[in-house]
């Protein structure tokens, strides 16, 4: 055996405990820099209510709102220029409050802040730019998540967009990361609560996208034993919650299952890595616009068949987390297959490329955005003909 783990330093999970993070932040710096990408919490008060408590415990607390649509390479830029000329020192605590984007656009201008080798998040980003590493310790980063799913909080990665419709025509589109060790958030508050007003679709997506990366982190060319626990514990609380609070949002047990599962997830990935179904889904992002979560459920059920006869022990594994019945491997790696498509079904997943508007002159491109650190982490090699004819019969 032979691993390293890489996690949160701390972990406040529990239903109402935002309530704490006055207290919490004040033992990190002076100065917060507030960034919210939920406006649903901005009217129903929930941010006037922490910017309260956070003054209350002695702290500067200096708002950002941002959009909360994934990050583009001009978002991180904007932010990082904002932090930055604030002239930021060690006192200075970044909180992000928002779903998986928000969390990843606070993270990336956190690291950046202290890391000015150069202006844009483009010349840190694997693949592209001119390769700069992330060498100084970001400003202190607090990850407050809203939805249940992308497990950014737990995660040492941002994931940055380019695309020219937004604006950016330097270079045609891409979906990249901004990666290191030292921008694992320091600390994650997770309150369940603060999931209740999430809409039903936006529940599905990000709860098949914690789904996929527990399965995908499960069966990773980089599994290792810990994460593969956390894998196991997160499937075993996110598979039969998932479908109730797609249906009734309000049911607590439910959410508290998928916040949890869903931080298990950004545990197992940052250290075990993803497969297909997240490489496809970031060219799915770039190419098509499709949300991450529901990118990911489209392509689970295709990437757990094309990697059945490498994975097939793990595969069985995970389906004895729910069934014991089948003793053969083989059976039981195909009933958890079964498994997770009637599960997708009955969050409303759609079952083709088609239904979520990929054209089929768009699959060519897919195959060519899909290769990047996700793809390298599943379990077999798939070459570009073999990807190409799965998105067909996909489509
Ligand atoms: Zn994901």
């Amino acid at each position: 055996m032979n691993y390293s783990f890489l996690a949160p330093r701390q972990i406040v999970f529990g239903w109402g405990r935002r309530a704490e993070l006055g207290t919490l932040a004040a033992t990190l710096g002076q100065r917060v820099f507030l960034v919210s990408g939920s406006r649903t919490l901005e009217r129903t008060g929930v941010i006037d209510r922490l910017i309260a408590d956070l003054a209350s415990a002695g702290l500067q607390v200096l708002g950002f709102p941002v959009e909360s649509r994934e990050p583009e390479v001009l978002d991180v830029d904007g932010l990082t220029a904002s932090f930055r000329s604030l002239n930021p020192t060690a006192n200075d605590v970044v909180i992000a409050i928002g779903g998986g984007s928000t969390i990843d656009l606070a993270k990336a201008a956190a690291a950046l802040a202290t890391n000015r080798q150069a202006d844009s998040v483009v010349d840190y980003l694997e693949g592209v730019g001119r390769g700069f590493q992330i060498t100084e310790s970001p400003l202190p980063f607090i990850a407050v998540p809203t939805t249940a799913g992308t497990g950014a909080e737990a995660t040492k990665n941002s994931v940055v967009s380019s695309n020219a419709a937004n604006g950016d025509s330097s270079t045609k589109p891409y979906k990249k990361s901004l990666r290191s060790d030292l921008m694992v958030p320091r600390l994650v508050v997770i309150d369940p609560e603060l999931t209740v007003s999430v809409p039903a679709t936006t529940t599905a997506y990000t709860g098949m996208d914690a789904i996929t990366q527990l399965i995908e982190s499960y069966i990773s060319r980089r599994a290792a034993p810990i994460p593969q626990a956390l894998c196991r514990q997160g499937l075993q609380l996110a598979v039969p919650a998932l479908a109730g609070v797609v249906a009734d949002g309000t049911l607590r047990e439910s959410r508290e299952a998928m916040s949890q599962a869903a931080l298990l997830s950004g545990m197992a990935l940052a250290n075990s890595g993803l497969g297909l179904a997240h490489g496809v889904a970031a060219a799915l992002g770039v190419t098509c616009q499709v949300p991450h979560g529901l990118a990911c459920a489209v392509m689970l059920p295709t990437a757990l068949r094309v990697n059945r006869e490498v994975s097939q022990a793990r595969l069985a594994e995970l389906e004895r987390l729910f069934d014991q019945s089948n003793s053969r491997d083989a059976l039981a790696a195909d009933c958890f297959i079964k498994r997770i498509e009637q599960l997708c079904r009955s969050v409303g997943i759609p079952e083709r490329l088609r239904e979520i508007d990929v054209k089929r002159v768009q699959l060519q491109g897919l195959v060519a955005g899909s290769r990047g650190n996700s793809m390298s982490g599943n379990p077999r090699d798939v070459s570009d003909d073999e990807l190409y004819a799965l998105l067909e019969q996909l489509w």
